[in-house]
């Protein structure tokens, strides 16, 4: 029997620290905030994350080419899109302890503390109460207080969200004194006035351009909507069609926390679909429907999944939604799908006077292209995948008792490392000897590691770690019959196969197409 702990997100960042999967950037020196680095294992992972993506994309359609844009850009392009003036967060600043916060999150964080949590204690207290027939939705329609509550957080959020898009800073710190909210290091409520903080990152021209200031890109978007025109020109697409990329983007965020979750540089992988102005819903709930079944290819649970629909759409928006995912803290953001109607690509023609149209050989009309996207970060995916596959189980051991396993229960085809090699003892040169010779015929295959260090168990479990698929063993009767021991990482069964089977088992195993034949 198995039985299972639950993660929290500390197991996550300790198991990534542990196996070489992540460390923080410049650790040495006591860490950059919100910057990291992936290790070993972990740039295999992400490499096969991206990888997945980018076939998905680019491969699996052929109305979908690649590009790669540079990260800086003229900065008129921020002008357009409209980041160099709006692309802010509200922070606020606490005179006591000096911690920086953004005024948004504090007035979240109130919300949550201070009303939601008696609201979900209530209704714990009546399923303790009333068991199975406790109907929640009807205490949370009917119970007195809760609907009070209710009343007071969507009064408090509306407040906010109005503050917020009137850009009346003024109300917003007004809000944060009615509410009484104190500073969570200091119990202080001596607070700055609350300002607008823009989350692009900027550096000197060094004569890229005629003007002072560049920017780190934000968002990769902005790179393929420039480029419209050349593949346009160059690829003999023809509408609809979309442009995919991947690449790093920056962000200065105010309060960076959990992980991978929320970084200052990041990697986005992001496709910009172009379509005939009227048909953007159609592709809308076509990509909506497309990237949900690109995560449950990878064997996700499907209730860790979700759709967040915007209820406030951005200024470019017509339509907008984002797919979440249950991280250890809770339902969040994982994945971005955007109607975007034709505000990039108009924005960049009036400022740049060039006209950015295309001409539909059917409607025999010019128009600007309307766009659909869908936008991933590829550090929280994988940070998802991670906390997905991390089980901590109770599984039987040698001497009849349990012993914990972690075991990363990864889809093989992005497992990092897909087939490790284990002559049993290290001591017998005989066995050593053919094991080298079985990883030296099967590494052009796939990624396999040879390990000879450690009681065979020891090295099952750090294989099971890592998230290894298979583990081959070559003991006395391989040199015997020219047979090894197979595991398989999350039944642990094992099985003995002729040696000219092992590339056949684990390829036929580890296949990218197993996954792209679900799209
Ligand atoms: P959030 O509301 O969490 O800040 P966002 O709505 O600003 O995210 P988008 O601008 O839509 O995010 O970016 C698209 C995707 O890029 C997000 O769904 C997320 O996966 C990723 N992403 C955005 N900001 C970060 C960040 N600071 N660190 C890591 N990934 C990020």
């Amino acid at each position: 029997m198995v039985k299972e702990k639950a993660t929290d997100l500390q197991d996550i960042v300790s198991h990534c620290k542990k196996l070489g999967f992540i460390y923080q950037s410049s650790e040495i020196y006591g860490g950059l905030s919100a910057v990291y680095d992936y290790g070993p294992y972990g740039i295999l992972l992400k490499n096969n994350i991206k990888e997945y993506w980018w076939k998905a994309m680019v491969q699996m359609n052929e109305n979908i080419v690649g590009l790669d844009a540079a990260i800086f850009m003229d900065p008129k392009v921020w002008k357009a899109s409209g980041h160099t003036d709006a692309f802010n967060d509200p922070l606020i600043d606490n005179k006591d302890s000096k911690k920086r916060y953004r005024a948004d999150q504090l007035i979240e964080d109130y919300i949550q503390n201070k009303i939601q949590k008696k609201i979900d204690k209530d209704v714990a207290k009546g399923k303790k109460r009333f068991g199975d027939s406790f109907d929640k939705e009807q205490f949370l329609a009917t119970d007195k207080r809760s609907l009070e509550r209710q009343q007071k957080i969507d009064s408090i959020l509306n407040r906010m969200n109005n503050a917020l898009n009137a850009a009346d800073l003024d109300d917003v710190k007004q809000l944060i004194v009615d509410l009484g909210i104190v500073c969570p290091h200091s119990g202080s409520k001596n607070w700055t006035d609350v300002r607008q903080f823009n989350l692009m990152f900027s550096t000197q021209g060094g004569g890229a351009t005629s003007e002072d200031v560049l920017y780190l890109r934000p968002e990769t978007a902005q790179g393929i909507f420039v480029n419209f025109l050349n593949v346009l020109n160059t690829s003999r697409q023809k509408i609809p069609f979309g442009i995919a990329q991947i690449g790093k983007a920056f962000r200065n965020e105010i309060v960076a926390r959990q992980f991978v979750f929320r970084m200052r540089e990041f990697e986005q992988m992001e496709m910009q679909f172009f379509v005939r102005p009227g048909d953007q819903m159609k592709f809308y709930e076509f990509w909506k429907e497309a990237r949900m079944k690109w995560h449950l290819a990878l064997g996700t649970a499907a209730d860790k999944l979700k759709y967040h629909n915007h209820e406030a759409l951005a200024h470019y928006a017509d339509a907008a939604l984002d797919i979440e995912f249950k991280f250890p803290f809770g339902f969040k953001e994982l994945e971005g799908i955007h109607s975007r109607t034709d505000f990039d690509l108009k924005a960049h023609q009036e400022l740049s006077g060039k006209k950015i149209q295309y001409f539909d050989p059917e409607l025999k009309e010019s128009y600007i292209p309307y766009v659909v996207e869908t936008s991933i970060g590829c550090d929280r995916m994988f940070l998802a995948l991670l906390s997905d596959a991390y089980h901590a189980e109770m599984v039987p051991d040698a001497k009849g008792g349990m012993d914990e396993r972690i075991v990363l229960k990864i889809h093989p085809s992005v497992a990092p490392v897909k087939c490790a090699v284990l002559p049993l003892v290290r001591s017998n040169e005989e066995l050593t000897n053919k094991a080298s010779e079985i990883f030296d015929a099967i590494k052009y295959s796939f990624n396999c590691q040879y390990d000879e260090k450690g009681s065979i168990g020891k090295r099952y479990r750090r294989q099971d770690e890592l998230g290894t698929p298979f583990c081959i063993t070559i003991d006395g009767q391989s040199l015997e019959d020219n047979t090894v021991t197979i595991r398989e990482r999350d039944s642990m069964k094992q099985e003995r196969v002729s040696v000219e089977l092992i590339e056949k088992i684990v390829s036929e195993g580890v296949d990218m197409r197993n996954l792209l034949k679900q799209l």
